[in-house]
């Protein structure tokens, strides 16, 4: 196993993302024979007190990790980050109430436009103007306004809010999927947080909701029950058969993040990553960054050649170097270096040595 792990390449995929070596060796093991017991982890009832302990361990470290108090629930559900842009108003906003978006890029987009199924939307800010390479600042929410959504890292245009924003004391909904985890957040600020879990806190397949307990059946529209928060709350994310091998590597990637020293050791790594990066983006001749310097993602580095023509050839000194998944997104062009959490420094480093050799022999 561990002659398959030193093989690997760098992985800078926007999501399906990279996950923590420790994580993939271990989630390996309980494919074929979880701790002992003689059964795979993948063939194991969701009602075995094996499973039910690993989601509570899950939701116990969310909350450690987090500074998650009891006034939340915890819940693993399915249908991605994208049901969370129908399901969030669904349950939380009233048919002749109003709650207000910022759009910052394509997510937020597909969230505004779920929404309206619901209820009435403001759109209090956009970046759409500069194709989403900028955060807005100073936007006013309206004070009857149930919640704010906001994107707190654009994942395709590589933009971050690099603080809370102000709402006037509005809860947020926070659409956390691309930097979930990766720095602290001020929970008491949110409503709600959801995150798709394949961006920074493990595989696909399963996405975290966190939401307020006294937001939970705020409306009294009629809800189909599997898309109905309480019907989750009520049983512990196992009203029906929970993706349960991605909630243990989810959960095993929660005891990894444990042991960076958490959100705020986390954070520091993050900042290093991004740092090193950017520096050469800035210094190498051959590269421009492509959002405003102030608004730069650390999870998601987007990028341009000097010239288009080095493009493929840059794609392909990488490829030689053993980094994947380095080209930009259709909509911007060029390159994206995705560097959540698990993307060690010395990976950074090899692109950036890349980059180094690139410009040596084009600049
Ligand atoms: C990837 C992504 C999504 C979509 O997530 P799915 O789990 O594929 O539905 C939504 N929002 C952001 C910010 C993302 O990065």
């Amino acid at each position: 196993m561990s002659q398959i792990i030193s093989a690997k390449k760098h992985n800078f995929s926007a999501g399906p993302a990279i996950l923590p070596k420790e994580v993939f060796e271990q989630a390996s093991q309980a494919a074929l024979d979880y701790n002992g017991v003689g059964l795979s982890l993948l063939e194991m009832s969701h009602r075995s007190k094996e499973f039910t302990a690993i989601v509570d361990e899950a939701v116990q470290l969310i909350r450690e990790i987090g500074g998650i108090d009891d006034s939340y629930e915890v819940l693993f559900l399915t249908g991605g980050a994208s049901s969370q842009f129908y399901m969030a108003p669904m349950n939380l906003l009233g048919q002749s109430e109003t709650a207000a978006y910022v759009d910052t890029g394509t997510w937020s987009t597909k969230a505004i436009k779920e929404v309206k199924h619901f209820g009435n939307v403001e759109v209090v800010a956009s970046s759409k103007d500069k194709n989403f390479t900028y955060i807005p600042k100073g936007w006013k929410v309206p004070s009857d306004a149930v919640y704010v959504h906001t994107t707190s890292n654009n994942t395709i245009s590589g933009t971050e809010y690099q603080s809370t924003p102000e709402t006037g004391g509005i809860p947020l909904i926070c659409d956390m999927s691309s930097n979930m985890f990766s720095r602290p957040i001020d929970i008491e600020k949110y409503g709600m947080i959801y995150a798709g879990a394949q961006k920074n806190i493990g595989p696909a397949g399963v996405t975290l909701v966190i939401v307020k307990k006294d937001w939970i059946g705020r409306t009294d529209r009629a809800i189909p029950t599997m898309l109905n928060y309480k019907t989750h709350a009520d049983k512990g994310s196992m009203f029906n058969t929970p993706p349960a091998f991605p909630i243990y590597v989810l959960m095993l990637t929660m005891r990894w993040l444990k042991a960076q020293g958490g959100l705020k050791g986390i954070e520091q790594h993050n900042i290093a990553k991004a740092n090193l990066l950017y520096n050469e983006i800035d210094s190498n001749p051959l590269f421009h960054g492509t959002v405003a310097k102030e608004d730069r993602s650390r999870m998601n580095v987007c990028f341009l050649p000097s010239d288009a023509e080095l493009t493929q050839p840059f794609i392909d000194a990488c490829t030689d170097a053993g980094i994947n998944g380095i080209k930009g997104h259709r909509s911007v062009g060029g390159f994206r270096a995705s560097i959540y959490n698990a993307m060690t420094k010395s990976s950074v480093q090899a692109l950036v040595d890349v980059m180094q050799d690139f410009s040596k022999k084009f600049g």
